[in-house]
């Protein structure tokens, strides 16, 4: 068990790394407490959320949608939540983001926590107060930045997670590694996804390590003006792919990475594209799709990185240093048309 605080802006966030869901009761009083969680997690685990008022919502990203805020707030009323109610979000990346996200516009704002369950969220959407929702194929279109009073690490979770989950939460761990840690990159070279798996202690140290990364990067720039830029890396091309095509997010965002890999050789000189896309293979994930061009760009184009007639790009320089470079839309149009 491990307490560290990291402070932001204007606020902080406390990490109880490997803790567990009955040190809950310590950081917030069960009485006024509300979780929220999704299906499968509840019907995984019902025992753990035993003495706490629950909301249940349906699983996956096709809820993260503005209905599903609607319900939540309705039970919320049901519950008579105040502004001293603290909403808890109990599951992956889109329980965190939504429950952020209720939390900061109920009654004009609520305190917050998070456990999250999946290993994505663990070493990424937990962590750095994006909250928000989707809207039409547009993702996270509607939200703020907020941070979560607390972050509590609960990896008793992490044994119903499905096999894919943990391939998705390796692209962001590999991204990590990509972006910052060159010696997190040789690690992962040297492993596998069952040694992690099989190894509680090892999952449990990579897990703190890139919390730890993506908490510092959000720390420097909390409002993404350009350190936190970084963490886009993969993403742009990826979230447009995921869009069209319905890929799950760790997938779009490795064949995001091999693409923005390819960039990087174009315009950077990079040389180490094939070290990448091997890593990524060695975790189960892809590096090549085929695409509608015209399409994906498009959508591309809609981007959140996208400043008038130019996008922010993120590429690498060498693994474990990426860099932002900012490439004019119809030189990218050229560059993803030639792919
Ligand atoms: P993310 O990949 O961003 O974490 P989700 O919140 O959609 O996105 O979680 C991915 C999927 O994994 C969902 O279907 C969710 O219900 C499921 N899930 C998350 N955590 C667990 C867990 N610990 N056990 C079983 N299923 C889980
Ligand atoms: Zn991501």
């Amino acid at each position: 068990m491990k307490h560290i605080k990291y402070r932001f802006s204007s606020s902080s966030t406390d990490f109880y790394f490997a803790y567990g869901i009955s040190h809950l009761k310590e950081i917030t009083d069960p009485g006024a407490t509300v979780l929220i969680t999704d299906e499968n997690i509840f019907n995984a685990h019902t025992k753990r959320f035993k003495g706490w008022r629950t909301i249940v919502v349906k699983p996956g990203e096709e809820f993260k949608v503005q209905s599903t805020v609607d319900s939540i707030i309705e039970q919320l009323i049901g519950f008579e939540a105040d502004r001293k109610t603290v909403l808890v979000g109990v599951g992956g990346g889109v329980i965190t983001d939504i429950t952020g996200y209720v939390a900061s516009i109920y009654m004009r704002g609520l305190q917050f926590g998070f456990i999250p369950t999946s290993l994505l969220a663990l070493v990424d959407a937990s962590i750095g107060g994006k909250n928000g929702i989707d809207v039409g194929v547009y993702k996270n279109m509607v939200g703020i930045i907020r941070q979560p009073r607390f972050i509590l690490h609960d990896m008793f979770f992490l044994n119903s997670l499905p096999q894919r989950e943990w391939e998705n939460g390796f692209a962001e761990i590999i991204k990590h590694a990509c972006i910052k840690d060159a010696a997190m990159f040789n690690e992962l070279e040297s492993m596998t996804l069952k040694k992690y798996q099989q190894r509680k202690i090892n999952i449990c140290k990579l897990v703190q390590r890139n919390a730890s990364i993506k908490a510092k990067v959000v720390q420097q720039d909390e409002f993404e003006k350009n350190e936190r830029r970084l963490l886009n890396f993969g993403h742009t091309l990826g979230h447009a792919l995921e869009n069209q095509y319905g890929l799950m997010h760790g997938q779009a965002i490795a064949i995001g990475m091999t693409y923005a890999c390819k960039i990087s050789e174009q315009l950077n000189g990079f040389s180490q594209t094939e070290r990448v896309t091997n890593l990524i293979n060695r975790y189960g994930l892809p590096t090549y799709f085929s695409f509608d061009k015209e399409r994906v760009f498009e959508v591309l184009k809609m981007d959140k990185k996208r400043e008038r007639k130019d996008m922010n790009y993120i590429l690498l320089e060498i693994v474990g240093k990426g860099i932002t470079k900012t490439i004019p839309l119809s030189q990218l149009e050229s560059i993803i048309s030639n792919f």
